[in-house]
Parts: structure tokens; C-alpha cells; sequence
């Protein structure tokens, strides 16, 4: 007997049938004798949607209310779950983040999970044998009192986080793929699922736009060295043997994996900006005029080039922000104009980001050279580049986002055969 905690997406929850099929999932595990703690995401396209109401009620609404708006799709999941599951006769009881309670920071529509009392929770299981059914996505804070959501995606590190808080063996991500792939198998469809992926690896893959995991929940899993397995809900519920190993990928330490790929898989993000500053005097101080203001912003840069400009006795310098922060981060940097001293601000918002991830890069020298130079062959300018440790990524224009991916996918040997 083990304790498990069972996640559904937004798609796996998108109506009453599918709700149905996650509660013969569930009873599946209960009947093998686990402890189960299911958490929910709303239903597909629901939290879009409330995220449209508030900004059709005033694009400049205020964060709480927004939270307050936002939780509510996970609140409809949750009670739905736990009905479907009690007609089923299995004990069940829907939780919303404040009453477990689930407490977090008060950085509203990003908050951050503080602490999370799971003694109600496990009271339960030895109690009466109930299936505790957990809105995923919110929390409280407990010194406003006021109801908070975690980010987009957040359904995941609540799943993450419960099954820390409740000591579970296996927290299982149940989503419309059978696992983490190469790259997005909607993208590629040559794509090799992953039957085990580092933690490391996995949080580069998610902050750097696989949206399989948010990435906090891949944060959180790698600090409490929980088992993550990502599976899929559209799996026949009843075919699946509970104590075998079904199809899905597993994120785990380091250690765990036993065959090394120098590179692990590839990640894109077309919610990039760019914004180059033209012929900037080369002095001390400069960097320090355009970047302080971005931070005091609370605006994330990412790439950061700087080259000698066309007159070959000035700077110019180019960095990314996320598209979303894209016309705050010009006003604050055309406001500070006058400090920086700038000839002119070039910018662009159709551009992407291609990022290859692996551990294996650590002790492999020229895996970047090989990538410059496919892309090169196939006429895809390179804009910008990064690259640490496990990962480079390179700034191109997005209308080549998919050929990139796939040039490169196809270059590291990670398609399918
Ligand atoms: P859920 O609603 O279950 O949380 P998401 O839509 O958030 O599901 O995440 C699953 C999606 O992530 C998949 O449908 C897939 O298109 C996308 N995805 C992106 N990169 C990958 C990857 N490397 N492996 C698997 N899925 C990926
Ligand atoms: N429903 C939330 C979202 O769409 C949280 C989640 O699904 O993980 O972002
Ligand atoms: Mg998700």
C-alpha cells in the first residue's frame, strides 16, 4: 500500500464524461489499497476564459479580485470530482486551497507556496479511507486572509507540493500526452517519449517553454526529491495495471538515469521581444542606466548582446524580455532615454526562442558549433545567443520556429525511428 497523489489537466477534466473517466482512474488506485489525494485543474479553456472576463471588466483590475475570479474554475472541478466519486461509493471530499490550508505568498497571480498542512488530509486516509479531492492553482495568504493563484500552469506545483506536504510516494501528472517528449510531440511529430528525464533537465525544458510542467512544480519536486511521473488520463482507466509500469516518463534525480544523452531535448517559447538599443556612448555605468530601471520594473531580461556599432566607435546592445512586459519595458527604457544616452531604439515582437537542453553538455565541448552551422544551412538567421552549463539557446525570427526545431532535433539524433 502506498500514498499517491493523481493530478488532471484542464483537458482531462474538460467535461462530465472525461470527469467520469479521472474518477475510474482514481478508483482504480484506491481499489489497489493506496491513499489517494487527487488534485484538479478547471476545466479546459475555463480559466482563459475568466482571465478575458477580468480584463473586459477593466484592463487595469486589481490583482485580488482577479485571484479571487480566476480560483473559481478549479472550485467547480474539485466539487464536481468529489460527487462523481461518491456515486461511485468511494469516500470522497472536495478541499479548496484555503481550507486545508494551502498558505502562500500574497504576490497575487503568482504566488508562492509557503506551507501546507497535511494532517487533515492524512487523518482522513487512516480514518474513513477518503480520497481528499484538491483544487489545484490556489492557496491562501494567511495574513490578508484572501485567496491567491499560483501562475499559469499552477495545478501542477500544487500537486507537487501536496504530495510533499502529505509524504506521498509518487505524485502522478495525468495530462493529454503520455509523457515528456523530446520536444512538443504537437510540434514534432518524430518526437521520442522520455522514459526518464533528470530533474535538472526537465526544469531547463520548462523554464524554457515546455509548458508539460510548470516550472516551480519541477522546483519544488527536485528540493523534496519526489518522484514525478507524467501519464496520460486518456489511457483506458481499466486497463491499466495499478502496481505495473504504465507508459509516461519519469522525473527523477540525476543518479536514477542510467543511459546519457548529450542532449536530452528541445524546447521553444515564441512569447519573446526584443529590443536593441542603437549606438550607446561605450562607457562605464551603461549597462547598469538600462538594466537597473528593468529590474525596478520587476521586468525579466533574458539575452543580453552587445557588439560595436556600424561607426565603429559606439555600442550597441540588444536583450529580450518576455512578450508580455515588451511595451512596459520600452516606456521604462525610452523614459530613461536622457541617462542612457542612446542614437535609437530598434525593436521586434516576432521572434522566438529555440533552447537545446542537456546534462550530457556539461562534458561535451562543440554542441552549439554544430547547431550554428545547420541553421546557417538552412538560411535561419541567429538574432541573439545564450548558453550555460546544460543549455544554449538561440534568438531567431519566429516565422522558423518549427524548422528550427526540427533541424535540430533531427541534428542531435533525438527523432524517432
Ligand atoms: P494540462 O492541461 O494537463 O496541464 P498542458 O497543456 O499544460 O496540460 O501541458 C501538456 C501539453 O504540453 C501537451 O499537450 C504538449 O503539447 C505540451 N508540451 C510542450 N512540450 C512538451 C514536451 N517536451 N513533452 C510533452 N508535452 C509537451
Ligand atoms: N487552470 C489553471 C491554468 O489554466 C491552472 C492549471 O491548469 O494548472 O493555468
Ligand atoms: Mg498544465
Amino acid at each position: 500500500m502506498g500514498r499517491l497523489v493523481m493530478k488532471f489537466g484542464g483537458t482531462s477534466v474538460a467535461n462530465i464524461d472525461r470527469i467520469r473517466n479521472v474518477a475510474r482512474h482514481v478508483k482504480r488506485e484506491v481499489d489497489a489499497g493506496h491513499d489517494v489525494a487527487v488534485v484538479v485543474s478547471a476545466m479546459a479553456g475555463k480559466t482563459n476564459e475568466l482571465v478575458e472576463w477580468c480584463r473586459d471588466a477593466s484592463p487595469m483590475h486589481d490583482a485580488r479580485e482577479y485571484d479571487a475570479v480566476v480560483a473559481s474554475g478549479e472550485q467547480v472541478t474539485s466539487g464536481l470530482l468529489a460527487i462523481v466519486l461518491q456515486g461511485m461509493g468511494i469516500q470522497a471530499r472536495s478541499w479548496q486551497g484555503w481550507q486545508i490550508a494551502i498558505k502562500t505568498s500574497d504576490a497575487h497571480a503568482s504566488a508562492r507556496i509557503l506551507e501546507i498542512d497535511g494532517t487533515e488530509i492524512i487523518n482522513r486516509f487512516g480514518d474513513r479511507k477518503e480520497v481528499a479531492v484538491i483544487a489545484g492553482f490556489q492557496g491562501i495568504n494567511p495574513q490578508t486572509n484572501r485567496i491567491t493563484t499560483l501562475g499559469r500552469g499552477g495545478s501542477d506545483t500544487s500537486a507537487v507540493a501536496i504530495a510533499a506536504a502529505i509524504r506521498a510516494d509518487r505524485c502522478d501528472i495525468y495530462t493529454d500526452v503520455d509523457g515528456v517528449y523530446t520536444t512538443d510531440p504537437r510540434v514534432v511529430p518524430k518526437a521520442r517519449r522520455l522514459d526518464k528525464i533528470a530533474f535538472e533537465d526537465m526544469l531547463e525544458l520548462a523554464s524554457l517553454g515546455a509548458k508539460v510542467l510548470q516550472v516551480r512544480s519541477v522546483e519544488l519536486g527536485m528540493v523534496h526529491n519526489m518522484p514525478v511521473f507524467v501519464r496520460s488520463s486518456f489511457d483506458k482507466p481499466e486497463d491499466i495495471d495499478p502496481h505495473g509500469t504504465p507508459p509516461g516518463t519519469l522525473i527523477c534525480s540525476e543518479e536514477e538515469i542510467m543511459e546519457s544523452h548529450v542532449v536530452t531535448g528541445i524546447a521553444f517559447s515564441k512569447d519573446e521581444a526584443q529590443i536593441s538599443l542603437r549606438q550607446i556612448e561605450d562607457k562605464p555605468g551603461v549597462a547598469a542606466a538600462i538594466f537597473g530601471p528593468l529590474a525596478d520594473a520587476n521586468i525579466n531580461v533574458d539575452m543580453i548582446v552587445q557588439n560595436v556599432s556600424e561607426d565603429g566607435k559606439t555600442t550597441d546592445l540588444t536583450f529580450t524580455v518576455p512578450a508580455s512586459d515588451y511595451n512596459r519595458a520600452r516606456d521604462t527604457i525610452t523614459s530613461s532615454k536622457g541617462k542612457i544616452g542612446y542614437a535609437r531604439l530598434d525593436s521586434a515582437t516576432d521572434v522566438s526562442k529555440v533552447s537545446v537542453i542537456g546534462s550530457g553538455m556539461r562534458s561535451h565541448a562543440g554542441v552549439a558549433a554544430k547547431a550554428f552551422k545547420a541553421l546557417s544551412e538552412r538560411n535561419i538567421n541567429i538574432r541573439a545567443i545564450t548558453t550555460s552549463e546544460i543549455k544554449f539557446s538561440v534568438l531567431i525570427d519566429a516565422a522558423y520556429t518549427e524548422l528550427a526545431v526540427r533541424t535540430l532535433h533531427t541534428l542531435y539524433g533525438l527523432d524517432q525511428t
